[in-house]
């Protein structure tokens, strides 16, 4: 059968479809309803099936693999490798599991995961799974106030983290940043697990914070048995950012996603047990869900956790650890690569890659001149996806187990099997014919592994998701797209306010309410600008209180201060690679910021012609200072 066909396939009988691939997992007790229509555009998948993710990513694989390696762990942040088997890996989250437990988390209950990749966090993450507590990760990039509205939001009842993360060398001291982000939180949780990593010194909260290795001391024997969840019962919150500050706990189920993940794994990542599957992504994002931890544990491959740069020690890092480990599927982004294109091109010669049969990327464009490198340099298979937080594994790509048409610089490929992917005109919702732009649209039912909701907040999720596109009840992925004539599919950016900065998804309004929290600043605007690097760069246009003259000093001190605030706030992956200030922001006559028109200036092009602007004098001063590079 071709593609296509299969593809139509699954469209037109989701039920039969999807029933099939439900085999590759492991039931406890059958379901009775594939897909659960009844609610659109909201779906449940394997109604009444009983499952459990860590039972599919570990206690499966014990009768034919407990031996064999689960989860590598490279860090060369502190110089250490350490290896666990699928049989040493049920060991240790079932302590992790024990200690839960004993501190009163259940089925249902949060528990915020705050850690460095370290082993520890995969094994919260399945202990989490395998008792039916919801995990809720946060990036260890995020600071104080985005880790603090996320623990209101979720309300754990436990976090787990580290004494500190660390980065290029640099410690980042995550006990202290937690610390502020709890006093900070309207919700305390009632404890903290702390995985004591001797990086750098802290001081326990008595009563409240818990000492991880004398914890697990008392239940090195433990033996959790895994409880057996509704396949729609929740596996985890993640969250990310939309077009306000409140960032968005997408939620996911337990069965689809599980199903979803593992035929992902078989016919997009052709992912044998026993192979080795690495992944760059940090836990804290979608992808480290996916496909840094449960993707290849499903199929029984090993992964690797990697703790460190892509140059360090030197730019083959990457490609050494994939001779070392053989490893079949490497996943990264194309910020990843870009980094590396920089380094001596001779660095991949002296690796044996061979063993590597794919190297896919997402999370952002892939530009032509990075993918032809890589693929040359490299001489395999580049395998661009486009996906989301929301969706969870790939929306569109060329899932090379089912469809070998060749891939086109530029574009993704197509719709996955269960993906009802439209271009529609923004205005009238309505199909744009091939060629012509439009919103990237799904047709509900959405296949499995896909957000149940927003964490909390259905209407938000209907609101955000299904009332985007007026007259019609689709999907949006807030980006734009086109397809051409043979049926590829082009993603041309982001509809919405939402930045994409090496691949890693900022809000705007998020940073801009950061900005705005310094003292001096009356009011700002943030846009995404295009970077060679790292595909887009935050920049921020403040207007301060007190517009007096700026010197050369004030501006550069004043820069530094409103960078350091975010940084404290949010964390450096969303700080502003450049702050202007200027006496006005350019507004419509209603008062809206025109930021498609700041956009143009600070990427020196024309905004065009500006109807509806209030002062057109407003752009003058920025065109200035982004001429001059006076920031
Ligand atoms: P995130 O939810 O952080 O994974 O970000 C998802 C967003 O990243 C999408 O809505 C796109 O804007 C962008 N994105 C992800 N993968 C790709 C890709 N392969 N090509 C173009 N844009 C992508």
């Amino acid at each position: 059968m071709s593609y296509p066909e299969l593809h139509a396939r699954s469209l037109a009988d989701p039920d039969a479809f999807w029933r099939a691939e439900a085999r590759r997992i492991e039931w406890h007790r059958p379901f009775e309803t594939v897909c659960d229509q009844s609610r659109l555009p909201s779906v449940r998948w394997f109604v009444g099936g009983e499952t459990n993710l860590c039972h599919n990513a570990v206690d499966r694989h014990l009768a034919s693999q407990a031996d064999q390696p689960a989860l590598i762990w490279v860090s060369t942040e502190v110089d250490q490798e350490k290896s666990f088997t699928f049989g040493q890996l049920h060991l240790e989250v079932q302590r992790m599991a024990a200690i839960f437990l004993a501190h009163g988390v259940g089925r249902g209950d949060r528990v915020l995961i705050y850690l460095p990749m370290i082993p520890e966090a995969v094994f919260a993450m399945l202990a989490c799974a395998r008792i039916g507590a919801i995990h809720s990760v946060v990036f260890g990039g995020f600071a104080s106030h985005a880790l603090a509205s996320r623990i209101d939001d979720g309300a754990p009842k436990l976090v787990v983290s580290a004494d500190a993360g660390a980065r290029g060398g640099r410690m980042i001291p995550y006990k202290g940043l937690l610390d502020e982000a709890i006093s900070l939180a309207r919700c305390k949780p009632e404890h903290v697990l702390m995985v004591d990593l001797g990086r750098v010194p802290f001081d326990p909260i008595p009563g409240r914070d818990l000492d991880y290795a004398t914890e697990r001391e008392r239940v090195l024997d433990a033996q959790v048995p895994v409880t057996w969840l509704e396949s729609n019962e929740i596996s985890y919150i993640l969250y990310t950012s939309g077009t306000t500050g409140k960032p968005k706990g997408v939620q996911r189920d337990v069965g689809g996603y599980a199903v979803a993940l593992a035929h992902s794994m078989a016919n997009v990542f052709q992912g044998e047990p026993g192979q080795t599957y690495f992944s760059t992504s940090d836990i804290g994002w979608v992808v480290g869900h996916s496909y840094t931890v449960y993707g290849p544990l499903l199929a029984g491959m090993a992964t690797i956790l990697y703790e460190g740069l892509p140059t360090r020690p030197d730019g083959a890092i990457f490609w050494n650890l994939v001779e070392k480990y053989r490893v079949s599927a490497m996943f990264s982004s194309p910020t990843g690569i870009r980094v590396l294109k920089k380094q001596d091109p001779d660095l991949l010669k002296r690796h044996d890659v061979s063993s590597l049969k794919g190297l896919y990327l997402a999370g952002e464009p892939l530009d032509e001149s990075t993918s032809s490198w890589i693929s040359e340099a490299l001489g395999v298979p580049i395998i661009d996806n486009y996906w989301q937080t929301e969706s969870g594994w790939p929306i569109l790509t060329i899932a090379r187990g089912l469809d070998d048409r060749p891939a086109r610089l530029g574009s993704p490929g197509f719709a996955m099997p269960g993906f009802d992917v439209r271009i529609v005109d923004e205005v009238t919702g309505l199909e744009v014919p091939a060629g012509q732009k439009g919103v990237v649209a799904i047709v509900p039912p959405l296949p499995p592994g896909c957000m149940q909701s927003v964490w909390g907040d259905e209407a938000r999720f209907l609101e955000t998701y299904y009332r985007a596109i007026p007259g019609r009840e689709v999907y949006s992925t807030f980006d734009w797209g086109i397809v051409d004539e043979d049926g590829y599919t082009f993603i041309l950016g982001r509809t919405d306010d939402v930045i994409n900065v090496a691949g890693h998804r900022l809000g705007t309004r998020e940073i801009e309410e950061s900005i705005s929290s310094h003292k001096a600043v009356a009011e700002c605007a943030v846009v995404g600008v295009a970077d060679a690097l790292k595909g887009q760069a935050a920049v921020a246009v403040v207007v301060l209180k007190d517009s007096a003259v700026l010197t050369a000093e004030d501006r550069a001190r004043l820069s530094a201060e409103v960078m350091a605030t975010v940084d404290r706030q949010l964390g450096a992956i969303a700080r502003p690679a450049k702050v202007y200030f200027v006496g006005l922001l350019p507004k419509t006559r209603s008062g809206k910021v025109l930021r498609r028109a700041i956009l143009a200036v600070c990427e020196g092009r024309d905004p065009g012609e500006l109807t509806t602007i209030e002062d057109p004098s407003a752009l003058d001063q920025l065109r200035q200072l982004v001429g001059t590079g006076n920031a």
